[in-house]
């Protein structure tokens, strides 16, 4: 049982997180209803695309060696045998001097080797026939979609664990998944704690502020692609918080507390998790804002203590739960990506943890620089409305200065494998 508090770092943290990590079973759905949801299983084609060669325009399908001394003042006439649409396929074999009709993603007709665009062509009519008049020569194999040329039988293609996008929608309709087979959403249960909180409908009242909180980790939670269950929110009341929080387990493959992990007089959440008899993986971590952000372990199951603080809680989310989550979905890419850009403000009083300051990016004359998107308070919610990135400033003796390059963590992208290992 850890009951005082031992600092550690964000690495350390997240790699206890994960430690707990499972993934998640596996079912089927209709490709309609697979739209952000994670592959179970990889996508390995299991035929060439395209299945036969194909014509990739509007034009005549001939035999190259029939041009060979085609000139603008000599050109070849070939007699159009046959008409081909895209679905259908030539009855006839094509002859010297013959020429077959062909449409957009129609099958190569067999004994041809080459597709002349109809714009580069004319027809005549001639006893009855018609002809197609020809005045260049073309090589064997020019514009042909050859079977295979996208992808090849046996390639695979997506690995599982990626969240399905419309690319990868196209993917599942091109290889036959009416039936996709998806990770079974976890389901993520929300409690918001704290006496002083008022519902969203609620009209303020001297001493109170509306819960933002549950919305913001519910959405959080959405974003993910997991299933939030908002259990409601609960008055700083021991036995009240330990029933609900014990029921609550019952419910949800992970639990998040918002609030009362700190050590006010009302912040139970600590003496909650030891009379359930669970085992705090960490109670404070050398970070700011949320440096009191607390995970706990019941029987397999964690329960996320995040900060009461909006700003804090939202980082906790990000850096912890999301890993743990996105690891549930099989994801090879469970954390927040991580990339460079200049800082375009100063940060000069030093800090001994490191600050995940929200921020927002733009370019400047083509390189990628970020600033802070309000007044960096962990009880600030404002903040958060306008960050696409959490700024990484590592704690230590001095500040930083304008024009530093900083690591800053994406928020809206997919994630990356890099695990907090410099
Ligand atoms: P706590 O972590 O319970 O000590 O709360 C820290 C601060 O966050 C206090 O100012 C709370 O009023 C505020 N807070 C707690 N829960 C919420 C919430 N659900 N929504 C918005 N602010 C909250
Ligand atoms: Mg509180």
């Amino acid at each position: 049982m850890l009951t005082k508090r031992e600092i550690i770092t964000v690495r350390e943290a997240v790699k206890k997180v994960l430690e707990y990590k499972k993934h998640g079973e596996i079912e089927y759905i209709s490709i309609e209803e697979s739209d952000g949801r994670y592959l179970a299983e990889p996508i390995v084609a299991d035929h060439d695309v395209p299945p036969f060669d194909r014509s990739p325009l509007d034009g005549f399908a001939i035999r190259a060696i029939d041009t060979r001394n085609a000139t603008l003042e000599k050109p070849v006439e070939l007699e159009i045998i046959e008409e081909v649409g895209a679905g259908t396929v030539a009855k006839k074999e094509i002859k010297e001097g013959q020429a077959i009709r062909i449409m957009t993603g129609a099958k190569m007709p067999e004994g041809t080797d080459v597709i002349v665009m109809l714009e580069l062509t004319k027809e005549i009519s001639r006893d009855q026939k018609k002809y197609v008049v020809i005045n260049q020569s073309f090589k064997k194999g020019d514009n042909i979609n050859f079977q295979g040329e996208d992808a090849q039988k046996g390639t695979q293609l997506i690995e599982r664990g990626r969240r399905i996008n419309p690319g990868i929608i196209a993917l599942l309709a091109t290889f036959g998944y009416a039936k996709v087979p998806v990770i079974k959403k976890p389901v993520v249960g929300i409690y918001a704690t704290g006496t002083e909180l008022l519902d969203v409908q609620e009209e303020l009242q001297l001493g109170k502020i509306r819960n933002s909180n549950s919305y913001m980790v519910t959405s959080q939670v959405k974003k993910v692609g997991a299933e939030p269950y908002y259990f409601g929110k609960l008055d700083d009341d021991f036995e009240r918080c330990y029933e609900a929080i014990t029921k609550a387990l019952e419910k949800a493959d992970l639990l998040i507390t918002t609030g009362g992990v700190s050590v006010g007089d009302y912040d139970f959440l600590p003496a909650i998790y030891e009379k359930l008899g669970a085992n705090v993986l960490f109670n404070k971590i050398s970070m700011r804002p949320g440096s009191v952000t607390t995970v706990a372990e019941l029987n397999g199951k964690l329960l996320f203590g995040l900060s009461g603080n909006p700003s804090a809680c939202y980082v906790g989310f990000e850096l912890y739960a999301r890993p743990w989550l996105k690891s549930y979905f099989k994801s090879e890419k469970p954390h927040l990506q991580k990339i460079q850009a200049t800082l375009m403000e100063n940060f000069t009083k030093p800090n001994s943890f490191t600050r995940f300051v929200r921020g927002k990016k733009s370019y400047q004359n083509g390189s990628l620089v970020v600033s802070s998107t309000g007044i960096d308070k962990s009880s600030n919610v404002t903040i958060l409305a306008n960050a696409d990135a959490l700024i990484i400033l590592p704690g230590g003796e001095k500040g930083y200065e304008k024009g530093t390059m900083v690591d800053i963590l994406l928020l809206n992208e997919e994630g990356s494998n890099w695990s907090w290992d410099k």
